[in-house]
């Protein structure tokens, strides 16, 4: 049996679960259905970065234990998953001292065997939330254009990651598509960053820099190893890395991590490059989306025009705010999301679109008395093609241009209006059109295309609509 082994970005945990990461599950949802109906054996991973610095400034701040800040907040993002009615198979925390630091540790140590671990005293400006040092011609105005803070001056002794190593070998991986990076602009992103010329980056700071929060360097107490070399290692501890070799060997390489914009050089570079260091596998691939709008610009408290995908999931649904981020977002650019667009959406595509067909086939089908056949169980050709680069917005659009076609020929046959064996060949017709239909939404909308499939198996039976009309408040 092949296995498929994805992951989502790991979140950092100061924060709270935004339309971002919901935009990150469901896609990795939509992957994981996807090789589920193909038969494969998958594993869907997510976790939480708690070795960060951030976490303990916010813990520091709201005045309570770095141990009980991230106890509760990991929760909070652990439980996003189930919100939004996703199944997780492992959600792994960086404070995890049995299975996530041995692999940590193990990692560090592959790669400083291999002769590309350093020492040096090194200062420069690292901003906090970023956990990165920054260069002068990085910095806007002294400033992190990130984070609009001024970032500390550090001056330590730390260890470095020979990264400029390996600067031809990841540009031949990935320009060969060993290492495939989806989409094309951001590939080239990577692919020119890595051009521009690599530089070894600081992989540990002081005992003090970090609060005494993370993850010690073997055979060094003084030093805590950074928190990217840390966090990136969930992907592999969280399978069992470092204590487990069976269960490690069975699921990696990862097939797929699905990450942000904000992170592809961590991803791209880094990760891959400590990787190659270690002799272990690369991921296979890396698929980057952008980042969501509202009216064209960039959510804020100030602004107040934060979208919370919770509050709209509990209010229409899960898998209408799925659909509406699957369909709507395109994957190379940054999308958008209003209230009125999304209605506008839901209204013309879910309750006129799918709903209204499924309802129409229900009640001519419950008139005529006629029973379903079994459905086809086949994936459509032109889907696989779209998920080969992880199109979903492509591939609903072509799924919906099957329901408007289905609802189209509904107008022009009028079947309420013919009798016989003509009435009967031609609702048995419609009703394997939308099983076809609900079939191959399986990935996009579980919820959905189960409630259709159900619906239209055996005896069939008019029901309430799948997406309710929306009265304009
Ligand atoms: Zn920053």
């Amino acid at each position: 049996m092949n296995k498929f082994y994805l992951t989502t970005a790991i979140p950092y945990v100061n924060g709270k679960p935004h339309i971002g990461h919901a935009l990150e599950y469901f896609q990795a949802d939509t992957v994981r259905n996807y090789h589920r109906l193909l038969g494969e054996e998958t594993l869907l991973l997510s976790g939480a970065d708690e070795n960060a610095l951030k976490n303990v400034q916010k813990a520091e701040e709201e005045g309570i234990k770095v141990e009980e800040f991230l106890n509760r907040n990991s929760k909070v993002f652990e439980k996003a998953f189930s919100d939004l009615g996703i199944k997780l198979d492992v959600f792994q925390r960086g404070s995890d001292k049995i299975r996530h630091w041995p692999g940590v540790q193990k990692l560090w140590q592959l790669c400083f065997k291999n002769g590309d671990i350093y020492k040096k005293t090194y200062g420069g400006y690292y901003c906090v939330g970023c956990e990165s040092f920054k260069t002068e011609k990085e910095l806007v105005n002294g400033l992190c254009p990130e984070h609009q803070k001024k970032p500390e001056l550090v001056r330590e002794e730390n260890y470095f990651f020979r990264l400029s190593k390996y600067q031809n070998q990841l540009t031949n991986l990935i320009e060969t598509n060993e290492l495939k990076i989806i989409p094309e602009n951001k590939r080239a992103e990577t692919l020119s960053f890595i051009k521009s010329g690599l530089e070894d980056f600081s992989i540990s700071r002081s005992y003090q820099r970090a609060h005494g929060i993370g993850v010690p360097v073997p055979g060094d107490k003084t030093q805590i190893i950074y928190v990217w070399f840390d966090a990136l290692d969930i992907y592999m501890t969280g399978i069992g890395f470092g204590i487990n070799e069976k269960e490690w060997n069975k699921w990696w390489p990862a097939d797929l991590h699905i990450i942000g914009k904000d992170i592809n050089r961590f991803h791209t570079v880094y990760w891959p490059a400590m990787l190659l260091s270690a002799g272990l596998p690369l991921p296979k691939e890396i698929l980057i989306h952008s980042f969501i709008n509202s009216g064209g610009q960039k959510m804020s408290k100030t602004l107040g025009n934060v979208i919370d995908p919770f509050e709209i999931a509990n209010k229409y649904g899960v898998e209408a705010l799925r659909y509406y981020l699957l369909s709507q977002i395109p994957l190379s650019e940054d999308g958008d999301f209003t209230i009125d667009r999304f209605l506008e959406i839901y209204t013309a595509d879910l309750t006129n679109g799918l709903g209204n067909l499924a309802a129409r086939v229900a009640k001519l089908s419950q008139n005529n008395k006629i029973k379903a056949p079994n459905p086809e169980q086949v994936f459509d050709n032109k889907l696989k093609e779209y998920f080969k680069n992880y199109q979903f917005s492509e591939a609903l659009a072509y799924l919906w241009t099957k329901v408007a076609e289905v609802n189209r020929e509904i107008n022009q046959r009028k079947p309420w209006e013919l009798s016989g064996n003509e009435a009967k060949l031609t609702i048995l017709n419609l009703i394997k059109e939308i099983q076809y239909i609900a079939f191959n939404l399986q990935p996009f909308l579980p919820q959905t295309a189960a409630k259709i499939l159900n619906q239209f198996s055996g005896h069939i039976e008019y029901q309430s609509p799948l997406f309710p009309r929306i009265k304009n408040s």
